[in-house]
This record gives structure tokens, sequence and C-alpha cells, in this order.
């Protein structure tokens, strides 16, 4: 079956460093992918490929079968891949309840804006209950912990019907309690999306991952299960041994 995501020969080059090459990575419909490495191993740089943030110099990235290469960050965000950064960008202004429909209205469009109505519709309220923020709702997005935050930005994606999201290192700076949270929250997801993580945190994935990926110098170093990737001399020399 033809995987959701599949990039081929991704590179990118700027100047004269090349921070992705040649990178080949299939995820399929429904998979749980972490991404790992050390830092400056390409991840992020290969996130904003995907979503349109940096052009590859060479390669190709299709999703669902459709070449998206090169598509402005918004075509894609329409195709239906959503991504998270690793400072939550939430509008501290607004309530909970209002981030998670201003980021249905930024895919719906515009039209979306204008038909808003007040209170919460369900769909807003099945994914704040999703995230665990419901009772929040109605709470300045100011107020809420770091943890909270991330957990909105991930509403604040599924509110936008994604088939793939992209998370880069939700657990940072999370306290242990939010972390098994978190863990939870992402398989719960992957339960009906394609989700793609960038991670640090072995305890983290030991815990949670299945499939990893890890990057090294801008290329696929191994692919595996958690248990293979970590027993591997390559993997632990690069990374785990840092
Ligand atoms: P990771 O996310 O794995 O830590 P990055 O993708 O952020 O790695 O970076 C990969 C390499 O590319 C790093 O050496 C970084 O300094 C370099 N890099 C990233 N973005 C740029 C840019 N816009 N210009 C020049 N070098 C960059």
């Amino acid at each position: 079956m033809e995987p959701l995501l599949r990039l081929s020969e991704i590179k990118v080059v700027f100047g004269s460093f090349t921070a992705v090459d040649g990178v080949d990575l299939s995820v399929a419909e429904r998979e749980l992918r972490f991404l790992i490495g050390p830092n400056g191993a390409g991840k992020t740089t290969l996130i904003d490929v995907i979503t349109g943030r940096t052009r590859p110099s060479g390669g190709r990235v299709l999703f669902g079968g459709v070449d998206i290469t090169g598509r402005r960050e918004h075509a894609i965000v329409r195709a239906g891949i959503g991504r998270t950064f690793q400072t939550a960008t939430v509008f501290e202004r607004l309530s909970v309840a209002d981030n998670v429909d201003l980021a249905a209205s930024y895919r719906m469009g515009p039209l979306r804006l204008l038909r808003r109505r007040r209170g919460i519709s369900d769909a807003v309220a099945a994914v704040l209950e999703r995230v665990g923020l419901l009772r929040l709702a109605d709470r300045g997005a100011g107020v809420l912990s770091h943890g909270q935050r991330q957990w909105l930005e991930i509403g604040m994606l599924l509110a936008q019907q994604p088939r793939l999201l992209l998370l880069d290192e939700p657990v940072a700076g999370m306290s242990a309690a939010e972390r098994e949270r978190t863990g939870e929250l992402l398989t719960e997801i992957s339960a009906d999306h394609t989700v793609v993580v960038v991670e640090h945190d072995m305890e983290f994935l030991r815990r949670y991952a299945r499939d990893v990926t890890v990057l090294h110098e801008g290329r696929v170093l191994t692919e595996g299960t958690v248990a293979r990737v970590q027993a591997d001399p390559r993997v632990q020399e690069v990374y785990l041994g840092r």
C-alpha cells in the first residue's frame, strides 16, 4: 500500500552547507513515527520541507500519492498536514475555545469566520475534551501552564482536521505527569491520524514509541523499532552516548 507520506531523496543546502542529504522516509497511514537524532541532524529542516516552509534543493515530497514538493505552507495545511512548533503559538488574549475555533477557520477559510456563532460548537468541545482542556474552555489561553499550552496547540491542529500531524518536541519542558498525559494523547490521536514526532527524550521514547527513524548529519542512520534502534551501536555512538 502507498504510504501516506513519502519523501524521496530530499536534499536541503544552505549556502555551502548540506543540512539534509538525500533522505528517504515513508510513513504509513495511522502510524506514530518518532524522528530522533542529535542536535543539527536535520530534523527540523526535514519537517520544514514537509510543511512547505523550506523548499528542498532536491527530491520529492508525496502526500497521499500527490506531489506536494515546493507548495506553499498554506496550501500544505489545506492538503491536510499540520504542525506544532517547539514553542506553542497560541493567542494569549483569546479564550482556550476561541483558539481552537480560530485554528479550525484557518483551514476552512474566511467564510467560516463570518459564520462563527457565539458559544462553543460541538466540534470545538470535542477537540477540547480530547486534549483534556474542556473545563478550561472559557479561560484566557494566557493563564495556561506550559503543558496545557502544548495540548492546546495540539487541539488547534486537530481542529484543522489534518491527516498528518507533525509535532516538534511536544514534551520538552513538561513535568513527568504532563509527559505521561501527552504520551497517552499521542497514542489516542494515532488511532485515527498519522503522527510524526520529533523527540529527544529517550525515556519518553521507550514508553510510547514503536517505530523510530534516526537522523544523523542530514542522513537516515537507521530505522526500526525503538528496541532495535537503541541496540544499534551506531546509534549509541552518535546519539545515546553523547
Ligand atoms: P535538528 O532539528 O536536527 O537539530 P536542524 O534541522 O535545525 O537540526 O539543523 C540542521 C543543520 O542545518 C544545523 O547544522 C543548522 O545549523 C543548519 N541550518 C538550519 N537552518 C539553517 C538556515 N536557515 N541556514 C543555514 N543553516 C541552517
